[in-house]
């Protein structure tokens, strides 16, 4: 049994799911690009009746099929479901309080794929607190980096 927490950024909707086996995967289709702006999505699918919102999310209609919650104070996407016979529910992996554990294991609407956007691990990294600039900003506001 995998314990799942999770939750926008500003903190005012969170869940917690408890599931089996959570399947994880990437899906690539443009509906999820525009939904969460980025070059595909991760999720991780659970069942419905897993799930327990602490703090109620926003839906809106994506498609004909298809709604996801999403933070109406934040905005952060925070899944996917079927509007008729739902039985699951995708969860974006990057509200996951934890995602380290999660692997994904297929890539979905895989016509779609962005290949120069699905390993970039060849490329130059810079560690966040590598930044002068960005830290400076935190140390002056906050007095500490973000976690
Ligand atoms: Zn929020
Ligand atoms: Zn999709």
């Amino acid at each position: 049994m995998t314990c799942m927490t999770g939750g926008c950024q500003c903190g005012r909707v969170r869940y917690l799911a408890e599931a089996d086996e959570p399947d994880a995967y990437l899906c690539h289709c443009a509906m999820c690009r525009r939904a969460t702006g980025g070059a595909s999505i991760a999720f991780v699918s659970v069942p419905l009746a897993a799930l327990r919102w602490q703090g109620e999310p926003a839906w809106y209609r994506s498609s004909e099929i298809a709604h996801r919650p999403f933070c109406p104070a934040c905005g952060t996407p925070l899944g996917f479901a079927f509007v008729d016979d739902a039985t699951d529910i995708d969860l974006t992996l990057g509200s996951l309080d934890d995602p380290t554990g999660f692997v994904p294991s297929h890539n979905y609407a895989s016509e779609s794929i962005l290949p120069a956007w699905q390993d970039t691990s060849h490329l130059p990294s810079t560690r966040s607190d590598d930044n002068a600039n960005v830290t400076k900003r935190w140390m002056d506001k906050v007095g500490k980096l973000p976690d």
